[in-house]
């Protein structure tokens, strides 16, 4: 049988695209959307165009933010000396749950030139006396760490990284709390 069902198709490729979403579960997702509840339709829709247009990253950090720069960064109860250095912002969110780190943060995506300089940047500003490195243990990971030490020679910066418990290769929003919180504690040197 033919049908044209080209706009409900489109919002299941759409939800489809999406990461950790399949086939199935964007049809159940556009169908509840479209017939079981267009209100929460809308609501997503107003939502999500909303996100897009005020979510952006922190000029100085790099973490999530909708001003230019963001809560961390802009609380002068955090402890400057320390600088934490994390690959994703959702990183900063698995930290800020542990409660176990009050210092402030950098995110580093992209080993670049231009992050590098940020980095340097805030360092000096920050008057940061230790980095340390929430990243989670692999071989690329290690490279990272000395590339970075390696720009950051001359600073006079203690470097730490997160203790044993952290498992290897595995993002940290998927560690369990009580083991990150404990690796920010008992972190080791660099
Ligand atoms: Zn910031």
């Amino acid at each position: 049988m033919k049908y044209n069902l080209s706009k409900f198709q489109t919002l299941v490729e759409t939800f489809e695209a999406l990461p950790t979403i399949g086939k199935k579960t964007a049809q159940r997702l556009a169908y509840h959307i479209a017939i079981n509840d267009p209100f929460l339709g809308k609501k997503l829709s107003f939502a999500i165009e909303n996100a897009i247009t005020h979510v952006c990253k922190c000029t100085k950090c790099g973490f999530i933010c909708e001003d230019e720069l963001c809560n961390i960064c802009l609380d002068e109860t955090r402890n400057s000396d320390i600088l934490c250095i994390v690959q994703s912002s959702k990183d900063i969110f698995a930290i800020e749950e542990t409660s176990n780190f009050t210092g402030k943060y950098f995110v580093i995506d992209e080993l670049n030139m231009h992050n590098i300089e940020s980095l340097k940047e805030i360092v000096v500003h920050n008057k940061t006396k230790e980095v340390l490195f929430a990243i989670t243990p692999s071989l690329a990971n290690e490279a990272f760490i000395l590339f970075i030490e390696d720009k950051l020679n001359g600073y006079d910066l203690q470097f730490t990284k997160l203790a044993q418990g952290v498992p290897t290769g595995v993002s940290l929003e998927n560690v369990d709390l009580l083991s990150l919180s404990k690796s920010i504690e008992i972190r080791v040197k660099a």
